[in-house]
């Protein structure tokens, strides 16, 4: 009995712990919370509620994404409070222009990126969870343009989470038009204090996200 006790102390400890063995010791829910009373700038902001009519295609709530598998509870986008506030001033730019943003991820909990690494560790498409991904901080929104009126997605270089050469934003493409539609997006999202990820076209760090801390914030616990 005494024995059964400890294998299951044992057990749990590394259950629980699984997720910080690569010595990152994300912010958890009740540290978030002190976080925004002290500095109302760090709270998560739901994107669906800052920016009415905001489409949302969430591929990590599906199983169509790179790892096969359900990866988020729910389809929630949510974003620090200046980064919601900028996402909103490229949503206004756009619809001037008859565009719209369509996004597929914002914050990402810290346990699902080292799920992501677990299951494909090239760190040229998924962040390392040594350090985190700025999708940890709330401060990168992966995207891409859809037209107001038809819904349907502009011509991008590859699909979203594509791992391949074609998705680096300074890959020389063929295709003229797909050309000019990142451009439009990079400097589309540039004017509002964004930067594109270096193999992603469609992957955005808020500038000055280094000073946003890695957070394990499942969406359920956001929503109370
Ligand atoms: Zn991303």
């Amino acid at each position: 009995m005494k024995l059964q006790l400890s294998l299951f102390l044992v057990f749990a400890f590394y259950a629980s712990s699984a997720q910080y063995k690569y010595g990152l010791t994300p912010t958890t829910y009740n540290q978030y919370q002190e976080n925004i009373r002290k500095n109302p700038e760090m709270e998560l902001i739901d994107l669906e509620k800052a920016i009415p009519g905001l489409l949302l295609d969430i591929r990590y709530a599906t199983t169509n994404n790179f790892t096969g598998e359900v990866i988020y509870n729910l389809a929630k986008a949510y974003a620090r409070k200046p980064v919601a506030e900028a996402i909103a001033k490229v949503q206004s730019d756009l619809k001037k222009k008859g565009l719209e943003l369509k996004i597929h991820d914002g914050y990402r909990p810290y346990s699902a990126t080292v799920k992501f690494y677990e299951v494909y560790s090239d760190t040229t498409f998924v962040a390392s969870p040594y350090q985190g991904s700025r999708h940890n901080r709330g401060c990168a929104i992966d995207l891409t343009v859809i037209d107001s009126k038809t819904k349907t997605e502009l011509n991008m270089p590859t699909p979203y989470d594509s791992f391949q050469e074609e998705a680096f934003p300074t890959y020389p493409l063929k295709d003229k038009e797909a050309a000019r539609n990142r451009a439009m997006l990079i400097a589309a999202m540039e004017k509002r204090g964004f930067k594109v990820y270096d193999s992603e076209w469609w992957h955005f760090d808020f500038v000055g996200w280094e000073k946003f801390d890695v957070m394990n914030i499942d969406f359920e616990e956001l929503m109370k």
